[in-house]
């Protein structure tokens, strides 16, 4: 089958196994394990900070950077389709008594920050802290712009907000905006990766910041039971995919236009939007039914109206895609 439900579906290849196989572990909790050491500074590095964090999950990576810059009755804003407000449970309220402020987007994926302005709290006994603007990129697939984060920046510098990053799709974003890493991340205080999305690892993200802010992370970790022992088996997984699969992430963006291009011949332009690694596709429920039906005769899934596509989707998998979508 060709999985188009999520670039989080990918197995790791062969060279990846070898490489988790033949990794170099100690305990972790100790800080002895050199695969995990090697992966925490190459991600730190690569994003121009002082030190990073392995975790089992972005859930996690996130939770721990909300609970490091927020205390109890601090507040944090956030797009409310972000993956931190919606998708993670309300662990910061759940776990860290952290109120979220919710914002609606504007329609190119951005927060309007005259409306994050807005909603920083007076210090006033009345209100929670205002803490935190947390950022997504890329959301929903498209990217933001470096112009809009560093006017984000500018805001915080402005208001005594700290600025992170759940970037879980980072990458992607670098790629998509002809960025480096470096420069990309300069603007948060604390950024969130995912190793186990496009870039094809089996599990875990990192979490990247000061020396200070990994420290206190580092705690927090330890008690919501994030920290693993022999971890380098699965941290080696991660390192081989920031040493080999951060350039091919561009092929996704192709394979990605090359299938939107084809749907906006077959459906109009008005209903394809293709940003990154994903489309989607803005069908009436009754016609994507029927073509969701049509692709998965053909060996393609594809459930959900947000195609993702990934690692384990080549040239030949994009041309069948796009054959089947003509035969519809
Ligand atoms: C997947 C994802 C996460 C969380 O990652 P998990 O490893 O699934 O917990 C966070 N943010 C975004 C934008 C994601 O896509």
């Amino acid at each position: 089958m060709i999985d188009l439900r999520s670039d989080t579906v990918t197995q790791p290849t062969a060279a990846m196994r070898d490489a988790m196989a033949n990794a170099s572990v100690g305990d972790d909790v100790y800080g002895e394990d050199p695969t995990v050491n090697l992966l925490e500074t190459t991600a730190a590095e690569m994003l121009g900070k002082q030190a990073g964090l392995f975790v089992p999950s972005g859930t996690q990576s996130n939770l721990l950077a909300l609970l490091t810059h927020c205390a109890r009755g601090d507040e944090y804003i956030v797009d409310q389709t972000a993956h931190t407000y919606r998708f993670e449970g309300g662990g910061a309220a759940v776990l860290g008594g952290i109120q979220p402020q919710p914002i609606s987007p504007a329609a190119d994926g951005s927060l309007p920050l005259e409306e994050v302005r807005a909603n920083i709290k007076p210090d006033d006994f009345h209100f929670a802290k205002s803490k935190l603007l947390c950022l997504e990129n890329t959301i929903g697939g498209r990217a933001l712009t470096d112009e809009y984060i560093l006017q984000a920046r500018h805001l915080c510098d402005e208001t005594g907000l700290c600025l992170h990053l759940d970037g879980a799709r980072f990458f992607n974003a670098v790629i998509a905006t002809n960025t480096n890493a470096e420069e990309s991340a300069a603007p948060f205080d604390s950024v969130s990766i995912c190793l186990s999305k496009g870039l094809g690892a089996p599990v875990g993200s990192v979490l990247v910041g000061s020396v200070d802010f990994i420290k206190a992370a580092r705690r927090w970790r330890k008690m919501l039971g994030g920290g693993m022992r022999q971890a380098g088996v699965i941290a080696a997984g991660g390192l081989f995919a920031l040493q080999h699969n951060v350039e091919r992430l561009a092929l996704d963006h192709t394979h990605a236009g090359q299938v939107a291009t084809t749907l906006e011949q077959k459906f109009g332009a008005d209903q394809i939007k293709h940003a990154t690694n994903m489309v989607h596709v803005g069908l009436a429920t009754s016609l994507y039914t029927q073509l969701r039906e049509h692709l998965q005769v053909k060996g393609i899934r594809a459930p959900r109206p947000r195609w993702v596509f990934h690692l384990d989707i080549d040239d030949a998998d994009t041309a069948k895609v796009i054959e089947a979508i003509e035969q519809f």
